[in-house]
């Protein structure tokens, strides 16, 4: 009925009432930009394209196939890689797609745990499960935040997988590929990377070159550091045509229709607009996230890893088990217009994923609303108010809100400076 079609729109406008007056630092998210949102709405939404360009089951497909090309090329430039497969419509989708091409029952697959910062996608209770495998998990180090090298070496010659998977979601520094790399050679595995937190950071050639460090197939989110739209991306250098069919089947197919062309638009102008501003944004995002990192540790926070300056990219750590828990304080921020994820630490149970004892800070879209290293001093004295002082949540929202007040526009895009959150104006010229 009309009246919920209504109340739907009321709800919709709240909610970007409410994300023009907050801080948003979910490490896993960012602001499209306005040229790839406006593509969002075009006519591409309405449309199916299976199979790939040229060799479609549907007409109708005569401007698709070119952006699609043009959107393969960009990611191919982008990535310095061979091979690049825009259809995957998300980072689990293209993860599925790799577990579909070159996984399956019987086959041995090494990754990091969930509780060391590993995706669900690369667990047994994930994509990986479904593919009726179960990761051996590789050996930690805490103190590092990272595998322990001499321990991997030791899993891979013992399990000799068929596929050796690297990715996290709390991805503090680069995995050690360049130290593992002679091991994985030896084995001969498949060597797979997921780098969907930090997709946009390696593009803009600021976290590592996983590709020239023994890297054959590498898959991610585009819309966490690479700031496009929900959806995902497989690339390769693959080794041989076989690894190639089975990566391109693997994706249609094998865990795919259609491809969601409106996405798939404006992910090739996210990757034009990342060759453009990707470099000078990565590196933002990096010195913000340091900076914030050392403004909380100032502030008395244990932050993670202040002995390797607490991050090498977009996230940050932060145990606040003394503190109260990740779960009562995100809550808290949350009041406080801050928002943020609480997250299992190391040492917690995979099985308290509800109350962990961890939260997660990332830097990518306070950078993209142009916040720079002194801005961070304040948002660490933001969230301290909260996690340390316990001050009343409605005090401190009222000060975030001001502070956020001077930052309301997109950077790091074509057409910069427009509005971040007026997202329906666009839409006046359709009433
Ligand atoms: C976010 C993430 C994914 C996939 O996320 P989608 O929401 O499906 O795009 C996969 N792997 C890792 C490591 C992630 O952090």
């Amino acid at each position: 009925m009309k009246k919920d079609a209504d109340y739907i729109y009321e709800q919709v406008e709240k909610h970007h009432e409410w994300f023009k007056k907050s801080l948003p630092m979910i490490a896993s998210e960012n602001i499209i930009s306005p040229m790839a949102r406006e593509l969002l709405i075009s006519d591409f939404h309405d449309r199916y394209a299976e199979g790939p360009p040229g060799g479609r089951y549907y007409q109708g497909n005569t401007f698709v196939d070119k952006v699609e090309i043009k959107a393969q090329e960009l990611a191919k430039d982008l990535f310095d890689v061979e091979y690049a497969d825009v259809r995957p419509i998300s980072g689990t989708n293209a993860n599925q797609a790799v577990l579909m091409g070159l996984g399956g029952p019987g086959k041995t697959i090494t990754s990091v745990d969930v509780s060391d910062g590993a995706h669900i996608s690369s667990a047994k209770f994930g994509s990986v499960g479904f593919r009726g495998m179960e990761p051996k998990t590789y050996p930690f180090n805490v103190d590092e935040m990272n595998i322990d090298v001499e321990g991997t070496k030791k899993l891979l010659k013992k399990e000799q997988p068929d596929i050796a998977l690297f990715g996290r979601s709390v991805y503090l520094f680069p995995p050690p590929l360049k130290e593992l790399k002679e091991t994985l050679e030896d084995v001969g595995c498949y060597v797979w990377y997921d780098a969907a937190h930090v997709l946009g950071l390696i593009a803009g050639g600021e976290f590592q070159d996983p590709f020239r460090e023994g890297v054959e197939v590498m898959t991610g989110s585009t819309h966490k550091t690479l700031p496009g739209p929900q959806r995902g991306i497989l690339l390769s250098n693959p080794r041989d045509e076989e690894m190639k069919q089975k990566l391109f089947y693997g994706v249609f197919p094998g865990v795919l229709s259609n491809h969601h062309l409106h996405t798939m638009a404006a992910l090739a102008v996210s990757l034009a607009e990342h060759q453009e501003f990707g470099k000078e944004y990565a590196k933002q995002i990096i010195k913000n996230a340091q900076a914030l990192g050392q403004a909380l540790y100032e502030r008395d926070m244990d932050v993670m890893c202040e002995h390797k300056g607490f991050t090498r990219s977009h996230t940050l750590a932060v145990d606040v088990q003394e503190e109260g828990g990740g779960e009562t304080l995100v809550e808290a921020m949350e009041e406080a217009n801050m928002i943020a994820n609480k997250n299992l630490m190391p040492w917690d149970d995979v099985n308290s994923a509800q109350e962990p004892s961890g939260i997660r800070l990332g830097t990518q879209e306070l950078t993209r609303l142009g916040m720079k290293e002194t801005h961070m001093e304040e948002v660490a004295e933001f969230i301290k108010r909260i996690v340390k002082d316990r001050e009343d949540p409605k005090k401190v929202k009222e000060d975030v809100t001001e502070f956020r007040n001077d930052f309301q526009e997109i950077h790091y895009c074509y057409k910069e400076g427009l509005p971040a959150h007026d997202r329906f104006s666009f839409l006046d010229k359709y009433d």
